[in-house]
C-alpha cells in the first residue's frame, strides 16, 4: 500500500478536483479498492439527543436559536430513550449510533454525566458510539473515552477563510483544538464539512487540505450537501449538483485513502444512480434513518433496498478498530475539573446571519 500523504497542497487538490470526471472516478475507485472492500458500507444512525436552542450562529443550521425555523426543540433525552432507539437502529442494520446535542461546548455537570451513561449503555450493546457535542476539553475527551466512546464528530465545515462567512461565535482554531483534544485519547476522529454554502471550489480544496494534513488523518470524513432550511441565513442557496458531490467524494477518497468517507446530509435529493456513483467514487459510509438531526433523510428500508440492488453489505461494528472498554462511573480515573476553557468568540459581522436574525425577531 502506498503511503498516506500529509502534505497535500490546495493546488494539487484543485488539479485532482478538476480532472475529467471519468479519470477522476477511475483514480478514486482504484484507491478505494486498495484500502477498502468496495462492497461494504458502514451504516450509522444519527440521534438528536438534545435538539434546538443552540446559542451558536452557524449559518446553515436550523437549530440555532437566533433564526426562525420550525424545528421542535427538546431537552436532553433519557438514557432509556436512547437505549430504545439504539436497539431499533441495531435491528435495522446500523453498526454505529451517533448522538448529537445542540451545544456550543460540553459543560461538566449532570447533563454530561447523563451523556457518559448513554455512551456506556450503547457500547454495551456492541455498537460503535459516536458523539457530536460541540467543543470538548482534553479532560472531557478522556472521560468520553473511558465511557467507551468510539468516535467524536467535530466538523471543520469549510475552509478557514470561508468559515468566517458562516460562523461568528467561534473560530476555526477552536475546531482544530477540539480535534486535538480527542486525539489525546483512543477515540477516533470524525470531521468533514458541507458543500453548497456559497463557497468556492477553492474553499472545498482548502477544507480538504486542513483535514488531510492532520496527522493522523480523521478516520471518518462526512461530506454533506447543504439542506437549505427556511429561516436560516442560507435558505436561498441553490442545491448542490450531484456532479459536485461525486467530485468532492472522489477527491476526499484520493487524499485520505484510509478514511471512511461518509455520504451525509443531502441524500434525499440524490438519485440512487447518483449515490451509486458516490459509492464507486469511494464513499463507504452513510447515515440511516428518516431524519438527520432535523433535516430529512431516506428511510432505512429504502436504503436497504438500494444496498440489495447494488450488492452492498453493511459493515459490521468494530471492523476497523477493536471495541473500546467501558469503565463504570464509580471506577473512573477522571473527575470533572471545573475548568472554564476560553473558547473564542470572534464576533465579526456576517451580513446574512444578521439579516436572518432580524427577520426572526420580527416574526416572533
Ligand atoms: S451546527 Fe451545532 S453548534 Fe452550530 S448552531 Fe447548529 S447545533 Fe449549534
Amino acid at each position: 500500500m502506498s503511503e498516506i500523504r500529509h502534505n497535500w497542497t490546495k493546488e494539487e487538490i484543485l488539479e485532482i478536483y478538476n480532472k475529467p470526471l471519468m479519470e477522476l472516478l477511475y483514480e478514486a475507485a482504484s484507491v478505494h479498492r486498495k484500502y477498502h472492500d468496495p462492497n461494504t458500507v458502514q451504516v450509522s444512525t444519527l440521534l438528536s439527543i438534545k435538539t434546538g436552542g443552540c446559542p451558536e450562529d452557524c449559518g446553515y443550521c436550523p437549530q440555532a436559536a437566533r433564526y426562525h425555523t420550525d424545528i421542535e426543540g427538546n431537552d436532553l433525552m433519557t438514557v432509556q430513550q436512547v437505549k430504545a432507539q439504539a436497539l431499533r437502529a441495531k435491528a435495522s442494520g446500523s453498526s454505529r449510533v451517533c448522538m448529537g446535542a445542540a451545544w456550543r461546548n460540553v459543560k461538566d455537570g449532570p447533563e454530561f454525566d447523563q451523556v457518559l451513561e448513554m455512551v456506556r449503555t450503547i457500547n454495551k450493546l456492541e455498537m460503535e458510539v459516536c458523539c457530536t457535542l460541540g467543543m470538548v476539553t482534553e479532560n472531557q475527551a478522556k472521560r468520553l473515552a473511558e465511557a467507551g466512546l468510539y468516535a467524536y464528530n467535530h466538523n471543520l465545515d469549510t475552509s478557514e477563510e470561508y468559515y468566517k462567512e458562516v460562523i461568528s461565535t467561534r473560530g476555526y482554531q477552536d475546531r482544530l483544538d477540539t480535534i486535538d483534544n480527542v486525539r489525546k485519547t483512543n477515540v477516533t476522529v470524525c470531521s468533514g464539512g458541507i458543500i453548497g454554502m456559497g463557497e468556492k471550489v477553492e474553499d472545498r480544496a482548502g477544507m480538504l487540505v486542513a483535514l488531510s494534513t492532520l496527522n493522523p488523518q480523521p478516520e471518518s470524513v462526512p461530506i454533506n450537501a447543504l439542506v437549505a432550511v427556511d429561516g436560516t441565513p442560507m435558505e436561498d442557496e441553490e442545491p448542490v449538483e450531484i456532479w459536485e458531490m461525486i467530485r468532492m467524494v472522489a477527491v476526499t477518497r484520493i487524499v485520505m485513502p484510509e478514511t471512511q468517507v461518509r455520504l451525509s446530509a443531502g441524500r434525499t435529493n440524490m438519485s440512487r444512480e447518483g449515490q451509486a456513483m458516490c459509492f464507486f467514487a469511494g464513499a463507504n459510509s452513510i447515515f440511516a434513518g428518516d431524519k438527520l438531526l432535523t433535516t430529512p433523510n431516506p428511510d432505512v428500508n429504502e436504503d436497504m433496498e438500494m444496498f440489495n440492488k447494488l450488492g452492498l453489505n453493511p459493515q459490521k461494528p468494530f471492523t476497523k478498530k477493536v471495541q473500546p472498554q467501558t469503565v463504570e462511573a464509580e471506577d473512573s480515573q477522571y473527575q470533572p475539573t471545573g475548568e472554564k476553557p476560553k473558547w473564542s468568540r470572534p464576533g465579526h459581522t456576517i451580513e446574512r446571519n444578521e439579516e436572518a436574525k432580524e427577520k426572526a425577531k420580527m416574526l416572533k
